[in-house]
């Protein structure tokens, strides 16, 4: 077990003052109100995110209504067994979490990813404890020159930082330039990325026999997830599990 030393409220009272002064923007990117000192998100904002909490699905980790008891899985872990063994996030992607994955995207905002990767450390605790290698979500190399920020990247880099645990984010590649999945069914994101990640030879060695938490900032249809994981463990790996800031629930 690494001593992993996550703040126990989701606010940022309990980072470290140095920390909390890296991580301040100038107004709240959830509603572009000004913030108080110390606060990267306004306490309305915080208390809109729906935290993810127990009695969950212990394979997708989808939260169950109340506790079906020790090892129940949900009706889709049955249906559709992953490739990964666990699956994680820290909120439900409603409004306020699919404003701060925007503004994380596409404003480079490394201040809201040391914030949501906080969250996502509680979420992920047992998964980031048990981690061998923590890698990102890659993005297309195009995308990547055009965006300059990775903000799966982003997140992993923090995750390490405050876990101990090293991320590699070369050790998988994007070898298709899939479209964006919003708007695509189900079945057409799973052929969208289907074949589009690899570990490269070169790199083999890097992932060989590890357990890797592999890092993104949405879980959607789980068809990104499921195609990075195969891909790691045909490169490897010896398990995969899958942390990311939100998810997509049928209860959104
Ligand atoms: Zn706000």
């Amino acid at each position: 077990m690494l001593g992993l030393h996550w703040p126990a409220t989701t606010g940022l009272d309990r980072l470290p003052r140095a920390a909390a002064d890296l991580i301040l923007p100038p107004t709240c990117p959830g509603c572009r109100a000004a913030v108080a000192d110390g606060q990267a998100l306004c306490s309305r904002c915080w208390s809109g995110v729906r935290f993810i909490e127990p009695p969950l699905c212990p394979i997708y980790g989808t939260p169950f209504a109340y506790e079906l008891g020790e090892g129940i899985v949900s009706a889709e872990a049955l249906a559709d067994p992953p490739q990964f063994r666990r699956a994680r996030a820290a909120a439900v992607y409603g409004d306020i979490a699919r404003t701060l994955v925007h503004h994380l995207k596409y404003h480079d905002r490394p201040d809201l990813a040391q914030v949501m990767a906080v969250a996502m450390g509680r979420a992920g605790r047992t998964l980031i404890a048990e981690a061998g290698l923590i890698v990102p979500v890659p993005l297309y190399r195009w995308r990547l020159w055009q965006r300059r920020f990775n903000q799966a990247g982003a997140l992993a880099a923090c995750i390490s930082r405050a876990s101990g645990v090293r991320h590699d984010p070369l050790v998988l590649e994007r070898v298709k330039p899939t479209r964006r999945q919003v708007g695509l069914s189900a079945l057409q994101r799973e052929e969208n990325v289907r074949g589009a990640f690899r570990v490269p030879d070169s790199m083999r060695g890097r992932i060989a026999g590890l357990p890797v938490l592999l890092v993104d900032d949405v879980y959607t249809s789980g068809a990104t997830a499921k195609a990075a994981t195969r891909a790691l463990l045909r490169g490897g790996a010896a398990a995969v599990d899958v942390l990311t800031f939100a998810r997509v629930t049928s209860v959104n």
